[in-house]
């Protein structure tokens, strides 16, 4: 990276999903910008993901991060529209629809309870009949006959996205914008100077008009100096891939924390866990063994499934579970969007249309206060 840089450059730090987008959304409005990532562009927790997108409405919504939720369910599929025509790729958005399947009395209470909620956001939510199953929904025949299976609900506008292809096309339509895509630059630290933001790369200062910081479970590595140190705590999750030599469902199918996204080509995602263990990456064989036996219980057919793949990410979680999405307390011009934890790839189109109204000296389409940046930190201190 060179020290020339206009008056008018954004530096976004993290190429992620939420940087990504960022750059798009503020390259589209004619702003010069510079995604800068410390390793490969889009290769971080983003496309660790299994790009479930679960539904959303914001009517009525008044919990901040369903009303963030629902301005990026209305957003994505305009947005994959946009990409697409803008680069003749296809992002791997599809309305897939979701079911929701309860196996012990506590599923089926936090479903009931979700259900009666979706309702009152006016989400389109059905209970299932378990007899209805094998007509519905082949693949849980079996399921659905078995001992272990209590309730059962459809959700129709439950998106799945494939993150990597999202990802790829998003920065082919960010280059497009003549964005510039910076690979193996770590940002050390970040601070203002006469209320220009600088960050700081192998020892060198540059500066730039406005400075956006998306570093994902990372972003406390470089922001001590700004009172975040503590803010974002990475929490892995793990992933198994097979393959079926034909699909058996193109569905999302979700059992308390753990799921099957089923692609239309036979791929089937399962996952995952939450696991507190630094920055340690990698998988377990207890973790995967795990994910492949709770595939195998949902359908029996998952055991002549094809083994693929198997990885980690490491989800970016703050204190009070809120995303920080705004201005840094104390500085002029430098902001942060980061800490959206399970569900990054759902809220980055809203994040993005809320970073660019700020930057650009716009109100943001929904209240924002609950993403203050620093609020967790302020919180902590009055605990300890
Ligand atoms: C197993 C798993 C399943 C998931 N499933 C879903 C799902 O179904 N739906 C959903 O919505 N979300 C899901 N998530 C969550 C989602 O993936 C994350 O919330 C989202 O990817 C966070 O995006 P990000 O851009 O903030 O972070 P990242 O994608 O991690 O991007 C941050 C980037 O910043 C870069 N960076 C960090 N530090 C520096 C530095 N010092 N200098 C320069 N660059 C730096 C990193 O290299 C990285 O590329 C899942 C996550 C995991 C792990």
């Amino acid at each position: 990276m060179t020290n020339e840089t206009n008056s008018d450059d954004v530096f976004v730090v993290g190429g992620g999903i939420v940087g990504l987008s960022i750059a798009w959304q503020l390259s589209r409005e004619g702003r010069n910008v510079t995604v800068i990532d410390q390793k490969q562009m889009g290769k971080g927790t983003s496309w660790a993901g299994a790009g479930i997108l679960p539904p959303a409405n914001q009517k009525n919504a008044t919990d901040p991060l369903d009303q963030l939720r629902g301005l990026s369910h209305e957003l994505l599929p305009i947005w994959a529209g946009e990409l697409t025509n803008e680069t003749g790729k296809d992002v791997g958005l599809r309305r897939c629809g979701g079911w929701y399947l309860a196996e012990s009395p506590g599923e089926m209470a936090a479903m009931i309870g979700l259900a009666d909620y979706w309702s009152d956001l006016e989400i389109q939510v059905e209970r299932v009949p378990l007899q209805e199953i094998p007509r519905r929904e082949p693949m849980l025949s079996q399921w659905a006959r078995g001992e272990q299976a209590i309730g059962a609900w459809w959700a129709p506008d439950e998106y799945q996205l494939r993150p990597p292809q999202y990802l790829k096309v998003i920065q082919e339509a960010c280059r497009n914008h003549s964005v510039q895509l910076r690979e193996k630059c770590k940002v050390t630290a970040v601070r203002e100077k006469q209320s220009r933001p600088q960050i700081c790369i192998n020892g060198t200062w540059h500066s730039c008009e406005q400075l956006v910081l998306c570093g994902g479970a990372w972003l406390s590595q470089f922001t001590h100096s700004q009172g975040l140190g503590n803010s974002v705590i990475p929490v892995r999750g793990q992933m198994l891939l097979l393959k079926t030599q034909s699909p058996l469902s193109a569905r999302v199918i979700n059992v308390g924390h753990r799921y099957l996204v089923c692609r239309e080509d036979g791929h089937i995602l399962v996952g995952s866990c939450e696991e507190e263990v630094g920055f340690q990456e990698g998988t377990t064989p207890k973790v995967i063994q795990g994910l492949h036996h709770f595939a195998c219980s949902i359908a029996p057919e998952i055991r002549s499934a094809t083994y693929v793949d198997c990885w980690s990410g490491l989800r970016p979680m703050t204190i009070d579970g809120f995303p920080m999405i705004g201005r840094i307390p104390r500085l002029d011009r430098t902001y942060v969007a980061c800490g959206h934890f399970r569900s990054g790839l759902h809220l980055s189109a809203g994040t993005a249309t809320i970073i660019a109204d700020l930057l650009q000296g716009r109100n943001p389409p929904i209240c924002i206060d609950s993403f203050r940046v620093g609020k967790q930190m302020v919180e902590t201190h009055r605990r300890s």
